[in-house]
């Protein structure tokens, strides 16, 4: 014990050594204080021209739209292979939150989170007739035993399977909402718009288990507004349509349009009743309301969300069963929910966004805050040390932003020039330490990106003005 005891200490005392011989350049933090997350020291968000834009085939000839060129610009992805991307280090953070708020609204309507393979067996396919249905969009290989998987695109064969080998499912769980957050696979044969529409993409996929049609349109209703109230804290204007049940198959769905002119979807809506439809399923010469009869408008849209009532059809093949009210097994009435999670990202980017900034929804920056010190050898540059006790305070007294304030300490560039960055990477709220920090009070200029207001504030009013930030 004794000599384990000085084997820590000796071991405290050449942490201590080590630390004190580390070179300054590697001290991210002011001593006493929480770190500092410093921009010099961080994966550097870019500012790249439209032709350096990095590109397979060499040359920007390749940017189909303005959240897949923007996002390459400041490097916030990069291109791996075609439809395939390196998601960097903010899209991560993005990502993380957006899947924080869909857990969030999943639980709340008594969503359980699992994960299943993304390899998966052809014999479950097969059994469902789609290893041959799905065609050329299937991406399958062979292991060296020789059999066969495809890379799912989507899981209701797994996901039932699954819930027929849980032989004591009874109506009182019920209704039973499994989901997941993973990565699924479709063979584009020509993908396009950044992540909009890849080869591999992360998915939220939904499925529901009921006693009955009637529950099971409860709970379809259900996930319909969760999914209405996540597009709601995101601040997208997404539209609930009718839409056709293609490959899934089922009785009923809905697609959640995001109007946008980049939109390969179609839908329909009536400006005189609630009714909205993708294209698809009207009959080519409508062109009045069917519910009143008024005239549609038609509006492109890039598809989000899509939801199926299935009922039994996948039930029935794999056998889901549970034990009813009686006693007796019965088949479970199925629902499936999807959210394109990496495109909900590129969507929300490509409405929010100018030509020439990136705008984000709030919840999901993946910094709120770019705090701004003045350029080294200015005649502010007295105001260095005040930015510093300002991020520090700011960390102290708004707890929720411990982790999302950044240090643009690139003092090297005018702040005019950082601006500029930080004005086109979008991050909710800009912090200048420049010539009015001098005063007494000091005064910081705060740049509010998503209202486009510019205001002075003391270090008090910062604070009250950020301690209204939400963050997820
Ligand atoms: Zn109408």
């Amino acid at each position: 014990m004794e000599g384990l005891l000085t084997r820590c200490r000796a071991l405290a005392a050449c942490s201590r050594q080590l630390s004190g011989s580390i070179p300054r350049r590697f001290h991210h933090c002011a001593p006493g204080r929480g770190k500092r997350l410093v921009l010099s020291r961080m994966f550097q968000p870019q500012n790249l021209r439209e032709d350096q834009v990095p590109s397979l085939e060499g040359g920007s000839g390749d940017l189909t739209c303005k959240s897949q060129r923007l996002m390459l610009q400041v490097g916030l992805i990069h291109p791996a292979s075609p439809g395939c991307y390196h998601l960097l280090p903010y899209t991560v953070r993005a990502l993380e939150k957006l899947v924080r708020v869909i857990d969030q609204e999943m639980r709340a309507i008594g969503g359980q989170k699992v994960s299943m393979p993304s390899l998966s067996p052809a014999e479950l396919w097969r059994a469902t007739n789609r290893w041959d249905l799905m065609g050329k969009e299937l991406l399958r290989l062979r292991d060296r035993h020789g059999k066969e998987y495809c890379l799912g695109p989507t899981h209701e064969e797994a996901v039932t399977a699954l819930v027929a080998s849980q032989k004591t499912l009874s109506y009182k769980q019920l209704p039973f909402l499994l989901y997941q957050v993973t990565r699924k696979f479709r063979d584009e044969p020509r993908p396009r718009f950044g992540l909009l529409r890849g080869r591999e993409f992360y998915m939220k996929d939904m499925y529901t288990f009921d006693s009955s049609p009637e529950a099971a349109r409860q709970t379809y209703g259900l996930v319909c507004d969760a999914y209405s109230s996540l597009f709601a804290r995101l601040g997208l204007p997404c539209v609930k349509v009718q839409a056709g049940v293609g490959s899934i198959g089922g009785t009923m769905s809905h697609e959640f349009q995001l109007p946008a002119d980049v939109g390969e979807d179609q839908f329909a809506v009536c400006p005189s009743c609630s009714f909205s439809a993708n294209v698809e399923t009207l009959n080519l010469s409508q062109t009045n309301c069917p519910a009143c009869q008024g005239p549609l408008t038609e509006t492109k849209g890039i598809e989000v969300g899509h939801t199926f009532y299935l009922g039994t059809k996948y039930s029935s093949v794999f056998n889901a069963q549970f034990t009813n009210v009686h006693g007796k097994p019965s088949l479970a009435e199925m629902g499936c929910y999807g959210l394109g999670v990496t495109r909900i990202l590129a969507a929300a980017i490509e409405v929010l966004s100018t030509e020439y900034c990136l705008r984000w929804p709030g919840l999901l920056a993946p910094y709120q805050v770019c705090l701004i010190p003045p350029k080294k050898g200015s005649k502010e540059e007295v105001a260095t040390e005040l930015a510093g006790h300002l991020y520090d305070h700011i960390t102290e007294a708004v707890p929720q932003l411990r982790g999302e304030v950044l240090l643009d300490d690139r003092t090297h560039l005018t702040i005019g020039n950082r601006l500029k960055d930080a004005n086109k990477f979008g991050y909710p709220f800009v912090i200048i330490a420049g010539k009015r920090a001098l005063e007494a009070p000091a005064h910081y200029e705060v740049w509010c990106q998503n209202t486009g207001e510019v205001v002075f504030l003391t270090k008090e009013g910062v604070v009250g003005l950020l301690s209204q930030v939400q963050v997820v």
